[in-house]
């Protein structure tokens, strides 16, 4: 039996090398993306093999096309070992919010509240799958964390007391806080939540399903398409400056390597972490556990933002 993956957002940057990487080592990829062209082209570009993968249908950013999604998989008879959620939108421009067909911030849906969803329908998938190690793997970032150097460019991510999702996170709400738009604070905010949810979903549901729940930042990626919404000069001098001053810069191959190690190798079988290889690449540098940002470790915090995200998730 071939074991199965799903990576959301597989049409591109560390999603697309992290399917290629895991393609290779044998496993069979689903490719859960909001443009299917898009993604089947991708594969091909990367010379992902055709019958490794399969090119599913999800919207992160609404919540009943991940509900869709997951009906769609069941549908297909398939049992799911991993998941990797790695979709986001990062919209710096912005000046007024986008919303969910819900209602809610875009930003946070897509990269939370779709994923916050999905884990939690998919737990039934892995918990069915007969393989003995499963994994749930969900992409931090360096920027969630204002401890770290990468972290503290403001804005800087603060949930606050969760009140703009308390108060139900529809307009004229746009932030967790309650607080005004920003969208690179939204991000932030929304990387935060995800190294939240995989903390809860280690304490919640580790010891009773044996799944192992972990986060990683892969290195700064800097060329990867994420950045296609800043200004085209920003484009242009990021990789370049991760590349010759930070030090910073992981290729998207690298990036996708990373990824595929957390899923498959027996030194990542460790519940409720986040990896990292640092923020200054090494030659041969070791993978290592890091510490998470203050409100990223914050066990009230997490409790709160989960009970908080159930009641969105079930409006
Ligand atoms: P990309 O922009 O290259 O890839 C993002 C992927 O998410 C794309 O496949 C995109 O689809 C998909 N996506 C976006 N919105 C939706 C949606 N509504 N529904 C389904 N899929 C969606 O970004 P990266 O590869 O750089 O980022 C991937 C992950 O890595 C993110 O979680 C990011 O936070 C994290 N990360 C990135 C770093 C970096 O330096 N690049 C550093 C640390 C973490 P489409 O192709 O259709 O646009």
């Amino acid at each position: 039996r071939k074991s199965t993956v799903i990576i959301t957002g597989a049409s591109s940057g560390v999603g697309l090398y992290a399917a290629k990487a895991l393609a290779q080592r044998g496993w069979h990829v689903v490719m859960a993306c909001r443009n299917l062209e898009k993604a089947k082209n991708a594969a091909e570009s990367v010379g992902i093999p055709q019958g490794s993968y399969t090119v599913m249908h999800i919207d992160l950013g609404s919540l009943d096309s991940v509900r869709k999604f997951v009906n769609d998989f069941r549908a297909s008879g398939k049992s799911l070992d991993a998941l990797v959620c790695n979709a986001a939108i990062y919209m710096p421009l912005l000046k007024e919010p986008q919303r969910s067909p819900e209602g809610y911030e875009l930003t946070m849906t897509t990269n939370h509240l779709g994923h916050f969803l999905l884990c939690n329908l998919m737990l039934e998938d892995l918990k069915n799958s007969p393989a003995t190690d499963k994994r749930v793997v969900i992409l931090g970032t360096v920027t969630h964390n204002p401890d770290e150097l990468g972290g503290k460019i403001p804005p800087r991510p603060d949930l606050g007391n969760l009140d703009g999702f308390a108060d139900g996170f529809k307009a004229p709400i746009s932030m967790i806080d309650g607080k005004k738009f920003e969208p690179v604070k939204a991000y932030k905010d929304s990387k935060v939540c995800n190294v939240l949810t995989m903390r809860e979903l280690h304490r919640r549901y580790q010891d009773t399903t044996g799944i192992t729940f972990t986060s990683l930042y892969p290195g700064c990626v800097a060329d990867t398409p994420l950045f296609r919404n800043h200004y085209p000069l920003f484009q242009k001098l990021f990789p370049l400056f991760q590349k010759y001053i930070t030090g910073g810069y992981v290729s998207q191959d690298l990036a996708g390597e990373r990824v595929a190690a957390v899923v498959i190798d027996p030194e990542y079988k460790q519940s409720g972490v986040y990896w990292s290889w640092g923020n200054r690449q090494k030659k041969d540098g070791k993978p290592f556990v890091q510490k998470v940002s203050p409100q990223a470790r914050d066990d009230a915090k997490a409790e709160r933002m989960w009970d908080l995200s159930e009641k969105l998730i079930e409006a």
